[in-house]
């Protein structure tokens, strides 16, 4: 992971660059990303600075051996530690920690340092559920934290989507962030901070991911694939700035939430009670990531329709996709659009607080078919 690897944050990587020459990392550092950001890469880059041997001007040299085994994600010394759950072959609870799911972890992040919480449990198969950070990796930092650093530098645990760890988890990172050992470090990488122990959060120096700018991730996405500019340009102003949804885009993945928003809205258009009911059924079978993540697509979807159809604001799009959103946009308008948002505000406030999910999607398609109809009135009426 090299400067050019990560759109904009030109800022933070300065500051990484400049703490590892000055030699003063702190020892617990919180990287405090945005969804869909590069926070995960930019944990990445600074191990990289830090490890390297050979840095040019700053920047990792990535030929160095020890380049070649950050890049490959095999350094004896740099630790990761992510969010799991148990799967068809990891079945034991003592096994459920990061070092079952290595192999997993190096290939996926080979493919894509860019990657959501939500396709990295896809990857280990535990889709429908929540991935934890819990007892059984606090026995495995246990043991690692009892070796000495393999090369004699810098040992480096990063921690991926550290709210997800839970109390046993989070006692043993908080003992640790209290008592420092020398050269040993902390990187903790999080989208939702709130969600972390006041403790730890005032025990680590916080770092805040930058908004990323249009040009950056378009300049980006041209360097990164063999797409013209007008192309990249249209998929970095869909992204809004999350490079998740621009790199699927990139490998010309359909947003698996826009097929599901499709079939829910045309169930809602012809007041399929039944089919709705089936629909919520097999919705809160999903893990309540999942189901959050279908509410903040479908808010995006809407927003986007409204902008499209009652602001007649031009949204680059092709194919199906385009399709879609002209039928759809007229029915998103003034007489629907705070509703809609509000709906799913509430329905993912809901889920997040463990409200029976199959009541909570069935009232919530309910009230959706009562919305998509007072917006087809509305054009009938226009
Ligand atoms: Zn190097």
């Amino acid at each position: 992971m090299t400067e050019k690897d990560i759109p904009g944050q030109s800022e933070l990587k300065n500051v990484f660059r400049q703490m590892v020459n000055e030699q003063r990392v702190p020892h617990a550092m919180l990287l405090h990303g945005n969804e869909g950001g590069s926070s995960l890469a930019l944990a990445l880059y600074l191990v990289q600075c830090l490890m390297c041997e050979n840095p040019q001007g700053g920047d990792p040299c990535e030929e160095c051996p020890e380049c070649t085994k950050t890049q490959s994600f095999v350094h004896p010394d740099v630790h990761y530690i992510f969010p799991v759950n148990g799967n068809k072959t990891v079945k034991k609870p003592e096994h459920r920690h990061s070092d079952s799911f290595m192999t997993e972890w190096r290939e996926t992040l080979s493919e894509n340092p860019y990657l959501s919480l939500i396709e990295w449990c896809q990857a280990i198969d535990i889709e429908n559920k929540q991935g934890f950070i819990g007892e059984a990796e606090s026995a495995a930092l246990r043991k690692k934290l009892a070796l000495r650093s393999f090369e004699g530098g810098y040992r480096v645990f990063i921690i991926w989507h550290a709210d997800k760890m839970n109390d046993s988890f989070a006692n043993k990172i908080l003992k640790n962030l209290e008592e420092p050992t020398e050269k040993t470090l902390f990187v903790l990488v999080s989208e939702n901070p709130s969600k972390l122990l006041p403790t730890i959060i005032s025990r680590v120096q916080i770092f805040r991911e930058d908004h990323l700018e249009e040009e950056d991730l378009c300049q980006f996405l041209a360097q990164r694939a063999e797409i013209s500019e007008a192309e990249a340009r249209n998929i970095a102003f869909r992204a809004e700035g999350n490079i998740a949804h621009a790199m699927k885009e990139l490998n010309h993945a359909d947003d698996p939430w826009l097929e599901e928003f499709k079939s829910w809205m045309r169930m809602a258009y012809s007041r399929d009670v039944a089919g709705l009911y089936r629909w919520s059924e097999k919705m809160a079978r999903r893990s309540r990531d999942s189901q959050k993540q279908f509410c903040s697509s479908a808010l995006k979807v809407l927003d986007r329709c409204y902008r499209m159809g009652w602001m007649q604001i031009s949204i680059p799009m092709e194919g199906e996709e385009a399709k879609f959103f002209k039928d759809f946009s007229p029915f998103i308008n003034t007489a629907n659009i705070a509703g809609f948002l509000d709906l799913l505000e509430e329905t993912s406030f809901h889920i997040e607080r463990n409200v029976n999910e199959k009541i909570v999607w069935f009232d919530t398609s309910i009230s959706a078919i009562r919305m998509i109809h007072a917006g087809k009135k509305s054009v009938a009426t226009a």
